[in-house]
């Protein structure tokens, strides 16, 4: 939804801009949302807490009794901090990855989180750290979908989880060790989508159905996230009843298969919050190229945000819905580029993944007009850089009765500098 622009420049006044505007009502729809597909008897809903781990957002999460999924011990002691619960009864944190990195092995142990091992190698990890007890297994089910090739979820050309012949061989190996296969998990998602996810999630259960049939110890199941989210139709609603009705006959399969009843996890990620955030720029200029026998010249609006603040179009080449502040909807328009501050040709947020400049219709802005870009609440913030050592810009949180809080302030020089040294390495 468009925000009041009376609002957007108050808070642009106050903090300067840069700056991130969460909206908690709509991350309460989406959170109702998936508890109406989770609510039956047996399943429960995880959040892939990289999306967004603003602890803002992780006690939202918490206080609708939605659990997590962490994907490195740092994102376990946030989830901790957030108030999510430590230990396995019930295990209300995840630990998924493919690589114990820095405190993640230790942070596991200490906090007594279920590890979600994405690499055969980890159970001897685990072992060598004194672990005993459950693990989850992820697999790679041999096929997927990522939204690009970089991102593929499943199939032979990714890097995620336990080759799905390979269970058997990871299940002995768990056991000689003295640990337990309570979990199997894989996240394949869907691209775009929403067929194709239903269509990758039967045959999952299909798979997992098989493999649950030889775990003694299983207890879970967890289908993964990959919520699809719609950047340009943000309106668009899925038929996430039909996401609600996969999961009940999964449940009931994977029940049979194995003789007793499993409990079923989804943990989609950007589902509950690429709607809820707006990235707000202030356009600093608006200047033009001319063609010539090299291209053909553009507008560029020049703003003060970059792929520091929103990487996802410059990485992926992603969409994201952009309006100029205070225009009316039937404003006359004209191709326009969006572009940032930073010493990197590739910073521009209207292009496609092939870099190529993809100019949108828009009204033609001024100097000073604010220019927001929408449906920036997933892989936002959390893929901000410091990169050109701006710092990040400020977090803002808007409750339904109009009240405002800022989650996390400007990034200064010292921010920067802060975890710069020049101590001695004695060897
Ligand atoms: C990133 C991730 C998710 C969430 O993916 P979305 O596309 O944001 O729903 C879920 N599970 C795992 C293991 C992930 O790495």
């Amino acid at each position: 939804m468009s925000h009041d622009p009376a609002l957007l420049q108050s808070i642009a006044n106050s903090t300067g801009t840069p700056f991130w505007l969460y909206e908690a009502s709509v991350i309460r729809q989406r959170i109702a949302a998936i508890k109406a597909i989770t609510s039956g008897e047996g399943v429960q809903a995880r959040f892939a807490m990289k999306a967004c781990p603003a602890t803002k957002v992780l006690q939202e999460m918490a206080a609708a009794g939605i659990w997590i999924d962490a994907v490195s011990g740092n994102e376990i002691l946030r989830a901790r901090h957030a108030g999510h619960a430590a230990g396995q009864t019930p295990p209300v944190i995840c630990f998924t990855s493919d690589v114990f990195r820095d405190n993640a092995l230790d942070v596991v142990l200490e906090h007594g989180v279920l590890p979600n091992i994405g690499s055969p190698g980890m159970i001897a990890q685990l072992a060598a750290a004194g672990y005993r007890g459950k693990i989850s297994l992820r697999v790679n089910p041999g096929f997927g979908h990522g939204h690009v090739n970089s991102c593929d979820t499943g199939g032979p050309s990714s890097k995620h989880g336990i080759w799905f012949t390979d269970v058997p061989a990871a299940q002995t190996a768990a056991e000689a060790a003295g640990m337990q296969v309570s979990m199997l998990h894989a996240h394949i998602g869907s691209g775009p989508q929403f067929d194709e996810l239903l269509e990758n999630l039967n045959r999952l259960v299909n798979e997992f159905a098989e493999l649950a049939k030889s775990l003694p110890h299983l207890e879970a199941v967890s289908l993964g996230g990959g919520i699809p989210h719609n950047y340009r139709d943000p309106s668009a609603t899925l038929p996430l009843e039909k996401l609600g009705a996969l999961f009940s006959s999964a449940r009931q399969t994977l029940s049979q298969a194995a003789g007793r009843p499993l409990r079923l996890e989804i943990e989609p990620g950007r589902y509950y919050v690429a709607p809820a955030c707006t990235l707000v720029t202030r356009v600093t200029d608006v200047k033009q190229t001319q063609t010539n026998e090299k291209g053909a010249g553009a507008t560029f609006a020049m703003v003060d945000a970059g792929f520091v603040d929103l990487v996802r179009p410059a990485m992926y080449g992603s969409w994201h819905g952009i309006e100029i502040v205070g225009r009316p909807a039937d404003a006359p328009t004209e191709p326009i580029v969006v572009a940032g501050p930073l010493c990197e040709s590739g910073d521009v947020f209207t292009r496609d993944d092939a870099e190529l400049l993809q100019p949108r219709a828009l009204p033609r802005p001024v100097a000073g007009d604010l220019l927001t870009l929408r449906d920036a609440g997933a892989y936002g913030y959390a893929m901000s850089s410091n990169y050109n050592s701006v710092g990040r810009a400020p977090q803002i949180w808007l409750e339904p009765d109009g009240s405002l809080l800022q989650i996390s302030r400007r990034e200064t020089l010292a921010d920067i500098l802060k975890a710069e040294t020049e101590a001695p390495l004695s060897l």
